[in-house]
């Protein structure tokens, strides 16, 4: 056993790999308690989005936190969180007009699956079953893992999942049968869920605008309910604020987390169309949304959530996006060039590319050597297996930037 107690997610602590004790993040960067200063080139857990320690955000906190720490928030309510669902009603799709709290990405996502059956239910309808998208992560809560791939990360767990009908990923060229897919089981389908334009842990598969708008039409003919998991893709990583935007896409149901306090303390919310909160209006107790945690809506984290909302409303932050996405285009197509590089991709301030054999896998030892190959570096990177992607703060400056592409095409020349 190593000193420390704590067992850490997604580790392998059995590899005996180094766990730097973090003390202090500005910015683009983190400082260790050995001094080291190392680049978050994956923004945290794709979490800061305008960088560490934003100075309005940690002022908002703090404010908040000599004010109201906590209160119940089922029958009560606060300012921030007023503030908060507010904003979100504004800069969302007007369809969007209800606002429900939880603290996570994997609640959101259990939230949203809820409302959807809890719709259907109420109206008298026998629709359950929900539909995915091969590749796809949501998180690691039951229902969220359910309409996850089944893989590695879930297969321990099999008793506890729910079946569900997976739809093939709209590749390019496959697109139809993607399309085909959905519309035989839309029928009697409760609900799509999808992560809009780029699966994240799936392995950061990029797909078009044009077959998620057809996606959305295919369940609208079909009165299937359209979930949009924009844990990962929302604010402002794909290059608009939502990515359902590029393809003019409106959502019954949007679920938000990471980015929404700008990374710095965790909150999620599930936006609902009016029909969805509708369908649980009554006066008949048996019909409301039953769901909550002790902690929803807190109300120092919606203050961060606000001060965030602020930035986005009153800071070029769409303008800050477009540049680093050009910025990181140029580096992509560099490293792009080089033997062992394959696939690159990128869609606003994400990219990706595989480093070795296209097809590695996420158990191989490829994934470890590379983690440990960027941290000696001082980058945190964390690929995928094979997939290295980076997504980094908002804030991340060219030398940065020049850092992290130089060490991945030094990965590319070790193990391409
Ligand atoms: N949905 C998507 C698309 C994600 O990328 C993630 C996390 O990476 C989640 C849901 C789960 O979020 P959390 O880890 O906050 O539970």
């Amino acid at each position: 056993m190593s000193g420390s107690p704590i067992w850490h997610p997604f580790t392998q602590h059995g590899l005996g790999e180094p766990i730097p004790l973090v003390t202090r993040a500005e910015g683009a960067v983190l400082t260790t308690q050995d001094g080291r200063r190392i680049i978050d080139a994956i923004s945290s857990w794709w979490v800061t989005t305008h960088g560490h320690s934003h100075p309005r955000i940690m002022a908002a906190i703090a404010e908040q936190a000599g004010r109201l720490d906590q209160i119940i928030f089922a029958g009560w309510t606060h300012e921030p969180a007023e503030t908060v669902a507010r904003e979100l009603v504004r800069v969302t799709p007007p369809a969007l007009s209800r606002v429900f709290f939880s603290d996570s990405g994997s609640t959101c996502v259990e939230v949203a699956l809820k409302m959807a059956l809890g719709y259907w239910r109420n109206r008298g309808e026998a629709r359950q079953r929900v539909i995915v998208m091969e590749h796809s992560y949501h998180g690691d809560t039951i229902g969220a893992m359910s309409v996850g791939a089944r893989g590695v990360f879930n297969r321990a767990y099999e008793p506890l999942l729910f079946d569900v009908t997976t739809i093939p990923f709209p590749a390019p060229g496959r697109e139809q049968a993607t399309l085909d897919a959905l519309a035989a089981a839309c029928a009697d389908a409760a609900a799509l869920i999808v992560e809009p334009l780029v699966l994240g842990a799936g392995g950061m598969l990029v797909y078009s605008a044009g077959v998620l708008a057809e996606m959305r039409a295919v369940c609208a003919a079909h009165g299937t309910l359209f979930i949009a998991d924009e844990v990962m893709t929302g604010w402002g990583r794909t290059g608009t604020l939502l990515a359902c935007e590029q393809a003019g896409v409106v959502p019954d149901l949007l679920c938000l987390s990471k980015g929404l306090t700008g990374g710095a303390v965790p909150l999620a919310v599930t936006l609902a169309t009016e029909a969805i909160f509708d369908a649980h209006w009554s006066s008949d107790r048996s019909r409301m949304f039953f769901h909550s945690s002790s902690y929803t809506a807190n109300p120092i984290a919606c203050a961060a959530a606000a001060a965030n909302l602020a930035i986005w409303r009153d800071e070029p932050v769409l303008e800050r996006v477009a540049t680093l996405a050009a910025r990181q285009r140029v580096r992509l197509d560099a490293v792009a060039r080089l033997p062992g590089v394959h696939n690159p991709r990128a869609l606003g301030t994400i990219a990706a590319l595989e480093i070795g054999d296209p097809a590695g896998a996420y158990l191989s030892d490829i994934g470890p050597r590379l983690l440990g190959f960027f941290r000696e570096r001082d980058l945190l990177l964390r690929p995928l297996g094979n997939t290295v992607y980076v997504m980094p703060p908002y804030c991340i400056d060219e030398d940065q930037l020049d850092a992290v592409y130089a060490a991945i095409g030094q990965a590319a020349a070790r193990f391409g």
